[in-house]
């Protein structure tokens, strides 16, 4: 997974353009073989969005009056403002100024920022840099220019449909839209690499499942505005992974009214997997989780972090970069979604089939002397006999006696080959 941030990190991505498409490649041809690339024609409205033109970026720096550049698109995609404008203008430094942005909390990093609907220019630098500027004459120089829909601009979108027994969907989403950053964008990408890779390896597989890669915001919504009867009619549980790449804290954003299936797995995988993790609630959004929760749509999805966007200091920066990120963090984040994949296709409602305690011993499954401490290596057994009555799922059996489900996934499997439980049918 580190491998592909390391490969994915120098491109130069936007929310549409030649950097986006080059990523989703890469992914499809090395990762994800049957992944399909779906394009939608610039302008084309989405719901109460149209789809912008397209960005095309081949230069931009700014120049002293010797003719040095003091900052260089080329040597860090951050330098220019997303979505810019083509400028070529040479100016005095309070006149660049009004031009530059920093990062106010951090002196030394660059900030990421865009200007997508709003028709701007601009470039990106360190606040040392900026304030220890000479006065001079210098050289503002952007090459850009903008491919409407008709000029062939495009927004796409990587899609996997990877069936199961069941038309029920469990959902991947993850973003593709930002230039060199890695936990806040390129972790996602990776993390779903290796989800993909467990999905396909799974010998057999109750359910269905969608992965997209999209651009943030207008990606979800023109995803949304094609599929959105299909997804809200298939999707039991869905989980937008994104900063999922360092190896501070986990966390989740939950839904709307954080009661979905979505909310309920992964907050049973966490608490065993990371007790100290944190949820936080829906007035927390902020990545594609927005749509996928909005009024209407209400699909069951919750934002999966490690750190989460925003509340990490190297947040939309230069910081957030390859050393921040780690094969240690995303092999993490990895492990979680996979355990959520293992207890939703494990999520049964059991009922024990005889009355009162079933006799273990005659069936090998329990220790025939009884003595203390030999009862506890059984406990999770016995206890999960208790409550496989028919009513809790084995989420909520987990919950109950404390218990993760990765631990009771087997034990249901001997008990079902005893034929001493059976599924309900709900
Ligand atoms: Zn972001």
């Amino acid at each position: 997974m580190y491998e592909l941030a390391e490969k994915l990190f120098p491109i130069c991505r936007s929310i549409m353009g030649e950097g986006t498409r080059e990523t989703l490649r890469i992914v499809r041809d090395e990762y994800m073989p049957d992944m399909e690339i779906i394009n939608v024609p610039c302008g084309t409205k989405v719901f109460d969005w149209t789809i912008p033109n397209e960005w095309v970026i081949r230069d931009a720096y700014i120049a002293n009056s010797r003719g040095e550049k003091i900052i260089d698109f080329k040597e860090n995609n951050l330098h220019v403002v997303g979505y810019s404008y083509p400028v070529d203008e040479y100016v005095d430094l309070e006149e660049l100024k009004k031009h530059i942005y920093v990062e106010e909390q951090d002196e030394d990093a660059i900030p990421y920022v865009t200007s997508y609907y709003v028709k701007r220019y601009g470039f990106c630098m360190t606040m040392k840099q900026r304030d220890s500027l000479p006065e001079d004459t210098y050289h503002m120089y952007i090459d850009s220019e903008f491919k409407t829909g008709e000029e062939g601009g495009v927004l796409s979108i990587g899609e996997v449909l990877i069936p199961g027994e069941s038309e029920q969907e469990i959902f991947f989403s993850t973003y593709d839209c930002h230039p060199s950053m890695c936990n806040d964008q390129l972790s996602g990408i990776c993390t779903m690499t290796e989800v993909y890779k467990y999905i396909k390896s799974m010998p057999r597989r109750r359910y269905s499942y969608r992965l997209i890669i999209i651009p943030e915001t207008i990606g979800s919504i023109t995803y949304l505005s094609k599929n959105i009867d299909v997804m809200k009619k298939n999707i039991i549980a869905g989980f937008n992974m994104t900063c999922v790449g360092d190896n501070l804290d986990y966390s989740y954003v939950q839904t709307k009214y954080a009661d979905t299936l979505a909310d309920k797995v992964i907050a049973n995988v966490l608490k065993y997997h990371y007790p100290d993790y944190h949820a936080y609630s829906f007035l927390k959004r902020g990545s594609d989780e927005r749509q996928y929760c909005a009024p209407g749509v209400e699909l069951p999805v919750v934002a999966f972090c490690r750190s989460k966007f925003g509340e990490f200091p190297e947040y939309h920066t230069s910081k957030d970069n390859l050393s921040f990120i780690s094969e240690e963090g995303l092999q993490g984040a990895y492990e979680v979604m996979r355990q959520c994949i293992d207890a939703l296709e494990a999520n049964y409602y059991y009922r024990v089939k005889c009355l009162c305690e079933p006799q273990l011993g005659k069936r090998g499954l329990f220790p025939t002397i009884s003595k203390r401490g030999s009862y506890n290596a059984i406990q999770v057994m016995t206890h999960f006999i208790t409550y496989a009555d028919g009513r809790n799922d084995i989420i909520d059996i987990s919950n109950i006696i404390g218990a993760p489900v990765s631990e009771i996934i087997p034990i249901a499997k001997t008990l079902l080959e005893n034929d001493l439980i059976e599924v309900v049918e709900r």
